[in-house]
């Protein structure tokens, strides 16, 4: 059966809502900013319902589920999970739907930066980097 089509325009499309989505969401959410969530796992879903904040349930590395989010018509596209090929699959469907969208994706590789990079991501952060980032700054003071 077809997914219910958003009614946002010029919002942020949050793809996963796990560890690292989730810190993204409240503060959209804080900011009154307008978003949704893409989310594979249907528990996420409901919960995210119950707290008010709008989810689409599927993959998002299906064309009609980015469709349902309005991908065209979105400002921002926030790739939130840890697979890089599905992360990818969806980066190119961004950038295939808008040359304006600004997409900013996960990765957990030097390759995977590269890769993201080269399907369109206008920023890819390397979660392991940002960790040894942190870690170091920490012993520096230390
Ligand atoms: P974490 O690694 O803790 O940030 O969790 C990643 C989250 O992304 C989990 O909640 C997964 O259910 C979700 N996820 C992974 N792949 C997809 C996908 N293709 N579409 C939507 N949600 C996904």
């Amino acid at each position: 059966k077809a997914i219910p089509v958003t009614h946002l325009r010029d919002h942020t499309i949050l793809v996963g809502y796990g560890r690292v989505g989730n810190i993204i969401g409240n503060d959209l959410k804080q900011k009154e900013q307008p978003f949704l969530v893409i989310e594979v796992s249907e528990g996420a879903v409901s919960k995210l319902r119950e707290s008010g904040i709008e989810a689409l349930a599927g993959n998002a590395a299906q064309p009609e589920v980015l469709k349902a989010a309005r991908l065209a018509e979105s400002r921002n596209v926030v790739v939130a999970i840890p697979e890089a090929f599905e992360a990818g699959q969806i980066v190119q469907q961004a950038r295939a739907a808008s040359p304006d969208v600004r997409i900013i994706a996960r990765a957990h590789s030097d390759a995977e930066v590269e890769h993201l990079q080269g399907l369109g991501a206008h920023m890819v952060i390397m979660g392991e980097r940002e960790i040894a980032t942190a870690m170091l700054d920490f012993a520096k003071t230390a």
